[in-house]
């Protein structure tokens, strides 16, 4: 078959990869000038099925609340008055209750162990470098009571089957002593040996360059304007350089996706979530952490990625801007020195912004669509690096007619 992936993100790539393995002939379009350069381009980094809680739980409605007068807060609502963002809000909050929380977890934690399987697969087939580390991601808490209470929630992560170790201040350095000099600061730690981490725009230009090299065609710098339908099925994709058309069609345009969407009269729960991340050159490699984490309690997310060490924070309900200024980067800056100084040039960064393509309860949309030949694989939110492999594979499995390895509740589509 012949197929169109809209979108060259890394949840695009993925699933032309899959899609190719499966003999399929693929064709990915992109607005921009290559792979990844939109939501996949600055994100954390973390490979972390160890953090997939979902984001919708019984405490954001409040966080979202205090946002709205303090700075602090994990979940920040800022209210744009527009109708898209008001009908999201409804639903993200109608999954903020325990049952829905601990569904949603549930089935997030499946998706993101399957889909670290499937990275590892792919990692071993095409030998792409990404400066990705194994050897575990660390969640670190600065209280007795925040990491108590930590070690009590991993509980639904551990039936999910991850091995989860909680360790001491001393047991936490032992595992990074990149983190000693900020010993005084941790109380203790989740580690999660499993997670992993690297650079998912890396990633993504790596297998791309493999992708074309098995055949598939890349057309950059092409906006889709329009979908066409006839019949049940779509007819054709319109760009502004004409028309093209294919056996199917994959959507996998992040939090553009409900745009697109919308000209088949499809309706996508997909909001943007805003976060930020600053990119510093490693100066000290022994002051450097040595595997990539959490400050639980700052919100602040740590990875290095070769010699660069990337921090990442902030996730704001807030509209569709990347817009970006040094002084946003400030409070992220002030806590990251305070456990990393000397280990890195926080004279240089490169600053970033990007948005998390949220549906409200944080698992995408894998499924075929109301129209036979138009699929879905998009709304990853805070965890698209994690579980682009495995969508991608249960995508081309449905494809494909097979029966995906794992269950796909709460992936489905709802119209
Ligand atoms: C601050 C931050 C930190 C994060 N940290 C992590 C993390 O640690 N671990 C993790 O697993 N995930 C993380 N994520 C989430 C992850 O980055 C996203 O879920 C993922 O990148 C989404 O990928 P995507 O391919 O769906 O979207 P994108 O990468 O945005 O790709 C969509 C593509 O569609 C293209 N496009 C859009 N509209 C059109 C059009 N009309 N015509 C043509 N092309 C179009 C865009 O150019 C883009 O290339 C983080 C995200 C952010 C913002």
């Amino acid at each position: 078959m012949h197929i169109v992936v809209l979108g060259a993100g890394v949840i695009g790539v993925t699933t032309a990869w899959q899609l190719l393995k499966d003999g399929h002939e693929v064709t990915v379009i992109d607005k921009a000038d290559g792979p990844a350069t939109f939501s996949s381009f600055g994100n954390a980094g973390l490979v972390a099925p160890g953090h997939s809680y979902a984001w919708s739980s019984p405490t954001a409605p409040g966080m979202m609340l205090r946002s709205l007068w303090r700075g602090d807060q994990a979940i920040r609502f800022k209210p744009e008055f527009t109708m898209s963002q008001a009908s999201w809000i409804v639903k993200f909050l109608g999954q903020c209750n325990v049952k829905s929380a601990s569904e949603n977890t549930r089935n997030k934690s499946r998706l993101c162990i399957y889909s670290q399987t499937i990275l590892d697969e792919v990692v071993a087939e095409t030998r792409v470098k990404y400066d990705g580390l194994d050897g575990g991601l660390i969640y670190f808490y600065r209280t007795p009571s925040a990491f108590d209470a930590a070690v009590t929630r991993a509980q639904i992560l551990r039936d999910a089957g991850l091995s989860i170790e909680a360790l001491d201040r001393d047991q936490t350095i032992a595992r990074d002593p990149g983190l000693a000099p900020a010993a005084s600061q941790i109380v203790g730690s989740l580690f999660v040996p499993s997670d992993a981490s690297g650079d998912s725009n890396l990633f993504t230009i790596a297998l791309a360059k493999k992708c074309a090299a098995a055949g598939c065609v890349f057309r950059y710098e092409e906006e889709i304007r329009n979908i066409c339908y006839s019949g049940g099925q779509v007819s054709a994709i319109i760009t502004d350089r004409g028309e093209i058309t294919a056996d199917a069609y994959v959507l996998c345009l992040g939090v553009y996706s409900p745009h697109l969407a919308k000209k088949l009269k499809i309706k996508l729960p997909i909001y943007p979530v805003k976060g930020y991340s600053a990119t510093l050159n490693i100066t000290n490699p022994d002051r450097a952490p040595k595997i990539g984490g959490v400050d639980e309690e700052n919100l602040l997310a740590y990875c290095p990625m070769g010699n660069r060490l990337r921090l990442t924070a902030t996730a704001e309900i807030a509209g569709y801007s990347t817009a970006h200024k040094p002084s946003d980067f400030s409070d992220m800056f002030a806590k990251a020195k305070a456990l990393f100084d000397d280990a890195a040039d926080f004279d240089n960064p490169q600053y970033w912004a990007g948005l998390r393509p949220m549906t409200p309860t944080g698992l995408p949309i894998i499924d075929r669509s109301r129209y036979e030949n138009f699929w879905i694989n998009t709304g990853h939110g805070h965890m698209g690096w994690t579980m682009s492999n495995g969508s991608a594979r249960i995508l081309a499995d449905l494809v494909a007619q097979k029966r995906p390895a794992i269950a796909r509740e709460g992936m489905h589509y709802e119209n």
